[in-house]
């Protein structure tokens, strides 16, 4: 399908690691990449409703030496691989290579972008026509919820990936920014959003 960009809508501000694909600690590796049950079903749902569907990932690894920048576009050329074979698509891909004490000098820095500040979010939004009032983020870290809430998104967190260990540790901690839902997984995610609407 092929999507017009000057078509204002809401976004789906998707986290990846965890949320779309397995979680295996820092992703490296095209060969890697897995997809979460459920997660081109969801994908389906969100195109249907007309979504731009934008994926925002933290990706430290850079920072920290672990693998070069052009893996973390190699690995997501591969997720979007993956989803064109089952006829869905990611409309871009946004990530932050950054971290404040990076062992790389030129990635360490305190940038706008590393979720939970809402800089690719920000970003996204002066290359989409995003109407945010009706837009969601959804991710399986708190930094997920916290970067959504600061620009007043609807926010989901997943049980998937850390998920579950996050909702454990902060699901009732008054002083952490909540989600609006919990959701299972990407696929609840999705139902929920379309009821909702
Ligand atoms: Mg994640
Ligand atoms: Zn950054």
């Amino acid at each position: 399908m092929t999507v017009e960009k000057k078509d204002p809508r809401p976004a789906i501000f998707l986290d990846r690691d965890g949320t779309i694909i397995e979680e295996i600690g820092y992703i490296d590796d095209p060969e890697k990449v897995q997809l979460l049950p459920g997660a081109v079903e969801a994908l389906r749902i969100f195109r249907q409703l007309r979504f731009w569907i934008l994926v925002l990932s933290n990706q430290s690894g850079v920072a920290r030496g672990f693998f070069p920048e052009s893996r973390v576009g190699a690995v997501n050329q591969r997720l979007q691989e993956q989803l064109r074979a089952q006829g869905v698509e990611v409309d871009a891909f946004y990530y932050c290579p950054h971290h404040p004490q990076a062992a790389v000098p030129a990635y360490r820095v305190e940038c706008d972008c590393r979720k939970p500040r809402p800089g690719m979010i920000q970003q996204a939004m002066r290359e989409f026509p995003v109407v945010l009032d009706r837009s969601v983020i959804i991710g399986d870290r708190y930094s997920d919820v916290e970067a959504g809430k600061r620009l007043n998104l609807t926010a989901i967190l997943v049980l998937t990936g850390y998920g579950a260990n996050e909702y454990s540790l902060y699901g009732q901690d008054a002083s952490r920014t909540q989600p609006d839902f919990v959701a299972r997984d990407l696929l609840e995610a999705a139902h929920w959003v379309e009821n909702r609407l």
